[in-house]
């Protein structure tokens, strides 16, 4: 045997899985493209934090950089850009490759939805001279989390003549916010013998959002007339338009670094942003592409990926049926010959909770990019567990590209478990693998994630979009 020379060292260097910290695996140069990438996401993060307002940002973004807004029945060559926005709460974009369509396009698909307390289309309501939202919580989430928490309100209201209003209040350091009460400590005493699931109920997380009575005399609900008096006077709406409306309450938290090192990102929605973001600036930046680039944000992914935004629907499908279509090829041939990249987040492991990870398979903070080749729960159902040779090419990708990478999987076996929408995607015949960043404290209002692992996000889309 050749290795009969080595030293131990040098043999379990050549036999073993690297392991050392990513910020020892790069460069200086690199260290400062990371932190330099990071503070773009960090701004994006504060400018744009629900799907419409993602949709919108990326949409000025995209016209910016020469995308049209793609119809069916344009014709397309190399180098067009291209996107279709989807109701204002989910986008696709594409960059026309140099190859035949029928070679398959590179898919990056990213949820730009993320937990949060929606308003009822009945939320107002006065009770004691205070005057409240009632909620209804989006995604899943561990609701004692949401209370004492301050929060912004975001959407859109539809008028009845139809006109639309936008709502985006409490982000503005002037601006007020809205909270969710939770009981003093000293009167809890019953409230802290429920299980923790229950600890704050789903009718509980009621928003406060005012105590001053309209003045007059002898009216009941004064507090909510004052209100919808305030409301009527700076969106020109009455109680019914709520019916007809989208309000999503999300916590006023700016993105901050994180730590005396800044290694890391606080920040409400890195779920999915941190793998969105990373996919629009590699899809944006890319040039004269061989295959075709297709990146779409989608909606709904943390509500099980359902309704015309969320990648159950066929709007991706139709996308890459019209373009394949103005190729000259057929969406079939297209979708059965394209890879796709299911960008989602993974689980990071947690020095605090260290019982619920594997640890041989857990993903590390600063460990890079994570690709996890099945999700699913109990026996890995509800995934579609990508194939050996997929993630083989993929592997073999970001090792010739020095991407810093690991493989993770959602917690040990039997300790919960969860899906993304690489499924949807692999139930197009697509190859399919999840690839993301690690995140601490995932779902609740203040997510953390190490800006290392998100700057190998975005080069490992750069890359695969790229080849
Ligand atoms: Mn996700
Ligand atoms: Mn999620």
């Amino acid at each position: 045997m050749a290795d009969k020379n080595k030293t131990v060292k040098e043999l379990k260097e050549k036999l073993f899985k690297q392991k050392k910290n990513g910020i020892l695996r790069i460069s200086d140069k690199e260290l400062k493209n990371c932190d330099k990438f990071c503070e773009g996401y960090k701004k994006f993060m504060n400018r744009a934090k629900t799907e419409r307002e993602i949709v919108a940002d990326t949409v000025e973004l995209l016209e910016k950089k020469g995308f049209v807004e793609y119809k069916k029945g344009m014709k397309l060559k190399a180098g067009d850009k291209i996107y279709r926005n989807n109701r204002g709460k989910a986008i696709i974009m594409a960059v026309i490759g140099k190859d035949d369509i029928k070679k398959g396009v590179r898919l990056c698909a990213a949820h730009i939805d993320s937990p949060r307390l929606d308003l009822k289309q009945n939320p107002l309501y006065e009770d004691t001279e205070i005057a409240l939202f009632k909620t209804h919580y989006y995604g899943g989430i561990k609701k004692y989390q949401w209370t004492t928490v301050p929060m912004s309100l975001h959407g859109v209201i539809i008028k009845a003549d139809g006109s639309t209003v936008t709502v985006n209040i409490g982000e503005d350091d002037s601006d007020p916010v809205f909270v969710v009460s939770d009981l003093l400590p000293h009167l809890a005493d019953e409230q802290m013998r429920r299980p923790a699931t229950k600890l704050i109920k789903g009718e509980e997380l009621n928003l406060i959002i005012g105590s001053r009575p309209f003045k007059a005399d002898n009216e009941s609900e004064a507090v909510k007339l004052n209100i919808l008096s305030i409301l009527n006077e700076k969106y020109g709406i009455t109680e019914s338009d709520f019916i007809s409306a989208e309000l999503e309450a999300v916590p006023a938290f700016k993105a901050k670094d994180v730590g005396f090192d800044r290694s890391m990102i606080g920040a409400y929605g890195h779920d999915d942003k941190v793998c969105a973001y990373p996919a629009l600036m590699a899809t944006v930046e890319c040039d004269d592409p061989k295959h075709t680039v297709v990146t779409v944000l989608t909606d709904k992914e943390e509500t099980g990926s359902d309704g015309n935004t969320g990648l159950c629907s066929s709007y991706l499908e139709y996308f890459i049926y019209d373009i394949a279509e103005a190729l000259g090829s057929d969406g079939r041939t297209v979708l059965s010959a394209s890879q796709c990249l299911s960008a989602d987040v993974n689980a990071a492991y947690d020095p605090t909770f260290p019982d619920v990870n594997e640890k041989n398979n857990a993903a590390y903070l600063n460990m890079g990019v994570v690709i996890t080749k099945y999700t699913g729960a109990r026996g890995k159902s509800g995934t579609s567990d990508a194939s050996a040779e997929f993630a083989g090419r993929i592997r073999r990708l970001l090792d010739k590209n020095d991407i810093v990478w690991q493989t993770g999987e959602l917690g040990k076996v039997d300790g919960g478990g969860g899906g993304t929408v690489a499924a949807y995607i692999a139930n197009l015949d697509v190859d399919t693998i999840d690839l993301g960043v690690p995140v601490i404290s995932m779902h609740a209002p203040y997510e953390i994630v190490s800006k290392l692992d998100t700057y190998m996000a975005y080069r490992a889309f750069s890359v695969f979009i790229a080849d």
